[in-house]
């Protein structure tokens, strides 16, 4: 299956391909400037904004101080009326590195491997900051306390609004089995920081050593995260699902980039997409045993945490011998 991003430029890349860049991706070269903003003072009582532009605290090797690369959007912020003069660098954005893992200092960053988002900012702020600013590739409209997706079939989908450029970022997960990678646009997937150790993949990995190459439903799938390790692990099947259509989009997309090349299958009662040991569903799960009469070894149920998981559980036992709760 050849993929694309939605936005039309080359965003999406094979893991195998980022994983070998990863270790040089944030860290400065023996030119890059330190900086040394009081990131809880106003930037305006540091700074005379008009010396901001991409040329400030640059590097020949083409990366900036996040804290620098932070100023700048604060600059543009504060020239369209979004912030006032008493700004920090503090409450400025949400910063979301691209890719993004652990890092135990502060990244240094190339070209577009920034999205911010924001609760105030308007379109033509964010179209200045996407043309202005090199390193942000994408501005969304949010509150990082609202989840984005879908909660239960009850309920409204929430979503952050793409303002300019594109939010299509990856996230790099280490698993016992192997790095993986996960895209998501995400206006429409909810936010997962990641973590050296996943708690997650933690309670996965004991479930998945009580059996032998089990077959495996990840009900509530999201981006694909945990069905993919259990593919990985050696699953004798792993079906996806997820009621949340963007969702089981993004996890064709990173089997793909992964190395479990997918089949697309045209909506057929739910069905999306399968391939060599596995399927991909998009159903509410009380539908699920009506749609398929597989019967699993393990269900994983990964709802929101403000999700009652009672109506998931009920409905994954009916479906596999053991229910995992994550
Ligand atoms: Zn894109
Ligand atoms: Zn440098």
């Amino acid at each position: 299956m050849e993929i694309r991003c939605i936005c039309g430029s080359e965003c999406i890349k094979h893991t195998s391909q980022i994983l070998k860049k990863m270790d040089l991706f944030y860290r400065p070269c023996v030119q890059c400037k330190e900086v040394n903003f009081r990131k809880f003072s106003p930037l305006t009582s540091q700074i005379d904004l008009d010396k901001i532009d991409n040329n400030f605290g640059s590097c020949k090797c083409g990366k900036r101080h996040l804290d620098v690369v932070i100023a700048h959007i604060l600059k543009i912020m504060i020239e369209e009326g979004i912030k006032d003069k008493k700004s920090t660098l503090r409450d400025t954005c949400v910063p979301l590195i691209t890719p993004a893992y652990p890092t135990d200092s502060v990244p240094f960053l190339p070209l577009d491997s920034l999205v911010i988002l924001s609760g105030e900012v308007d379109e033509k702020c964010a179209r200045r900051i996407v043309k202005e600013v090199n390193e942000v590739k994408g501005v969304l409209k949010g509150n990082l306390k609202d989840t984005v997706g879908i909660k239960d079939s009850e309920s409204k989908p929430h979503m952050y609004e793409l303002l300019a450029g594109c939010d299509m970022r990856f996230d790099i997960v280490q698993t016992p089995f192997g790095a993986i990678g996960i895209y998501k646009n995400q206006g429409k997937i909810h936010i997962e920081f990641p973590r050296v150790k996943s708690p997650k993949i933690e309670l996965l990995k004991k479930a998945l050593e009580e059996f032998d190459h089990p077959s495996v439903l990840d009900c509530t799938c999201g981006p694909g995260t945990l069905g993919i390790a259990c593919l990985k692990a050696g699953a004798r099947k792993v079906v996806f699902n997820d009621i949340w259509k963007p969702a089981v989009e993004m996890t064709v997309i990173n089997l793909e980039v992964n190395g479990f090349p997918v089949k697309i299958s045209g909506n057929k009662e739910g069905l999306i997409a399968s391939g060599d040991r596995f399927e991909v569903y998009c159903a509410d799960i009380k539908e699920l045993k009506n749609i398929t009469d597989q019967k699993f070894d393990i269900c994983i149920v990964d709802v929101f945490p403000e999700v009652d998981p009672e109506e998931f559980l009920k409905a994954a036992e009916e479906l596999a011998g053991k229910v995992i709760l994550i």
